[in-house]
């Protein structure tokens, strides 16, 4: 049975790379997915599979029911772009300002075709396979947006897999973490209001801009003093605006930043350490501060025991010894808000190619035969949870 799938899904592969570029050639940004959407939904139809479109905004779902009773897997895609102009010349480059830069598109042709491939195998299927398309990953909210929509409650699951394609892996390889595959990613802002005046009198105004850099300077001490050493922090300042002119105190500065951390405790503790220091330092100064959560995801952290399931899964596709564990890598992924709440597992993909750029890099692109070994391990994935 295993070659049969295996020749199934070769014969998907003119499929999975033409869809790929189609919607590499219309990227949206998050919560305007719309045409990627209608896309999604008319792939869907074709498969022979009804789905329902805008939950959690631009989401879409779509549910496979086996012809025997069974558990349910719900398999994930994000289909959200970046506000990146291309710069790579493929002819099927994005003209509209946007990019497919993350390899979102190469995630929506897997979980498309997977559902195609899927849909011929029903009688082979005991359960139920449900589709997530997820909108707005790279703006974190997409994940959160559809669980507020009551998906979990109107589509209950067992067992949740999903995959990003990675640059850092070959071609070839998985990666499939037995624990953490990326960091927590919080936004914050901060607000240092004081009391704008004229820059030659500063005894009658308070002045923010001061208050302001010693918050700054005093939040490096979270990380370094607060974090344990073996454990992974990160607290970046991106950005601080304020002020008007060289001569005039402002009456407020607002920072913002991000937080990362491998584990929940670091996220707890950077998170609350920022606010009170922002809190007290500014205070001292004589300025109010307040503190806000732009947008956060928790870490990625796999179940060690569908880690393992999958890892298996993985090997019988691509080979002993191309299934290998990863060192967790900082950046952020609201594909933590389902694995959260069920079982699950986020594969790292191996897409690369000579010379591509990275991830979120204007020139970035992938080797299209990942598509293909994506397919696959969804395929089997679903038909031995399922079996
Ligand atoms: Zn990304
Ligand atoms: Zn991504």
């Amino acid at each position: 049975m295993s070659n049969e799938i295996h020749d199934l899904v070769s014969q998907e592969n003119d499929y999975l790379v033409s869809l790929r570029r189609d919607l590499h050639a219309i990227p949206e940004l998050g919560f305007q997915e719309t045409q990627t959407a209608a896309r999604i939904v008319s792939e869907l139809a074709a498969a022979g599979l009804t789905s329902q479109a805008e939950i959690g905004g631009t989401g879409v779902v779509a549910v496979l029911e086996g012809e025997r009773p069974g558990p349910t897997l719900m398999l994930r895609a994000d289909i959200d772009a970046l506000p990146v102009e291309e710069l790579t010349a493929l002819d099927f480059a994005s003209t509209n300002g946007n990019m497919h830069a993350c390899g979102h598109d190469g995630h929506m042709a897997i979980l498309l075709g997977a559902a195609r491939v899927l849909a011929q195998l029903r009688s082979q299927i005991a359960g139920k396979v449900i589709f997530v398309f997820q909108p707005a990953e790279e703006i974190v909210g997409g994940a959160l947006a559809m669980l507020d929509d009551q998906l979990l409650s109107n589509y209950p699951a067992d067992k949740f897999v999903s995959l990003h394609l990675w640059n850092q892996v070959p071609t070839g390889q998985v990666g499939v973490n037995r624990g953490t595959v990326f960091a927590s990613a919080d936004g914050i802002r901060i607000t240092v209001k004081g009391r704008g005046g004229h820059g030659a009198m500063p005894h009658m105004a308070i002045d923010p801009v001061v208050a302001a850099a010693q918050i700054i300077s005093a939040a490096q001490t979270v990380v370094s003093r607060e974090v344990p050493p073996n454990e992974m922090g990160v607290l970046t300042f991106g950005q601080i605006h304020g002020g008007v002119a060289p001569n005039v105190i402002p009456d407020e500065v607002v920072i913002e930043g991000t937080v990362r951390g491998y584990i929940p405790e670091t996220r707890d503790t950077i998170l609350a350490s920022a606010e009170r220091v922002a809190k007290s330092v500014g205070a001292a100064l004589g300025s109010e501060v307040t503190f806000e959560l732009l947008y956060g995801a928790p870490p990625v952290i796999n179940d060690p025991e569908t880690a393992e399931w999958v890892a298996g899964i993985a090997t019988e596709v691509v080979g002993d010894g191309n299934v290998i564990e990863v060192d967790p890598v900082s950046v952020g992924d609201d594909v933590a808000e389902f694995i959260n709440r069920i079982p699950g597992v986020y594969m790292l993909l191996g897409a690369s190619k000579p010379d591509a750029e990275n991830h979120h890099n204007a020139k970035f692109d992938f080797d299209e035969a990942c598509l293909a070994i994506g397919t696959e391990i969804f395929v089997k994935s679903a038909l031995d949870f399922l079996k």
